[in-house]
């Protein structure tokens, strides 16, 4: 995973494994001067007024080179639900009020952006290229730990095979979300973990804590590389950001450090090059 500095300040990361538009926002580089959303915040609702988060939408698709306009990304709910979507949802969520939830989107249209929005849960990235090379199917997830219980990566690959892709042909960017370091968890959401993705794979990704008795620490990012390597798409087309959200208060919103005083980061693809 890279940083770009993008020449109009804004901040965001991407992945050398994915050849089309994508990229996570960090919090650097918006106009929000509310002192919890400073300054990239792209969620309504947070303390900016909708101008203020239109406006930071604008840059960081100046930045990333993505239209504003053309992205989806409505209200989430931490479901497992995923949507295939076209051209005729561009905007919804940011441009056009809409009423439905959804946390995860699935194209084949080059016409439109997918969208998700975190603040520590973990957004992942999708990418399916044809055996030339090409991009020609995308998606994006909204993964908490909800959606990591639920398997909502895997109902993403399902989505992407119904649009005619083969697991391996999909190339994956997960990005900075809360790390194991911070995100602890308590025994029933431990046993939980452990009854749906069992022993063997939760003996490596949640640990006790040196600290807390009766507490685990929980590694989200590499639980979903795992339902994806699960569905078929190969180790090596896993890209996993090492940033912590929750450890890097200058380049990323938190819900765990900061609460509801805090703004919300955003990661798009879409499948133009
Ligand atoms: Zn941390």
């Amino acid at each position: 995973m890279e940083t770009v500095y993008a020449p109009n300040g804004v901040v965001y990361l991407k992945s050398g494994l994915i050849p089309c538009t994508h990229g996570f926002a960090t919090r650097v580089g918006g106009i929000s001067r509310v002192r919890h959303t400073a300054s990239l915040n792209l969620a309504f609702g947070r303390g900016d007024n909708e101008a203020t988060v239109l406006q930071n939408l604008e840059l960081f698709g100046k930045a990333a080179g993505f239209d504003p306009q053309s992205v989806i990304s409505l209200r989430q709910v931490h479901s497992s639900c995923v949507r295939t979507v076209t051209a005729s949802d561009r905007g919804l969520g940011y441009y056009i009020q809409s009423d439905f939830c959804c946390d995860g989107y699935v194209t084949d249209d080059p016409r439109v952006t997918l969208g998700v929005k975190t603040a520590d849960c973990v957004p992942v990235l999708l990418c399916a290229l044809d055996s030339g090379g090409r991009p020609f199917v995308v998606a994006a997830i909204h993964a908490g730990w909800r959606g990591t219980l639920a398997k909502i990566a895997e109902n993403g690959v399902g989505a992407m095979i119904r649009l005619g892709v083969r697991p391996e042909q999909i190339f994956a960017a997960i990005g900075p979300a809360i790390g194991q370091c911070c995100f602890e968890i308590d025994a029933s959401l431990k046993d939980e973990f452990f009854a749906k993705f069992g022993e063997e794979v939760c003996s490596e990704f949640i640990r006790p804590s040196e600290r807390s008795p009766r507490k685990w620490h929980a590694d989200l990012k590499r639980l979903n590389a795992n339902l994806l390597h699960a569905c078929g798409v190969p180790a090596g087309n896993i890209d996993i950001s090492c940033a912590c959200t929750c450890c890097n208060p200058e380049l990323f919103y938190s819900h765990r450090r900061d609460r509801e005083r805090r703004g919300t980061m955003l990661s798009v693809i879409n499948l133009t090059t």
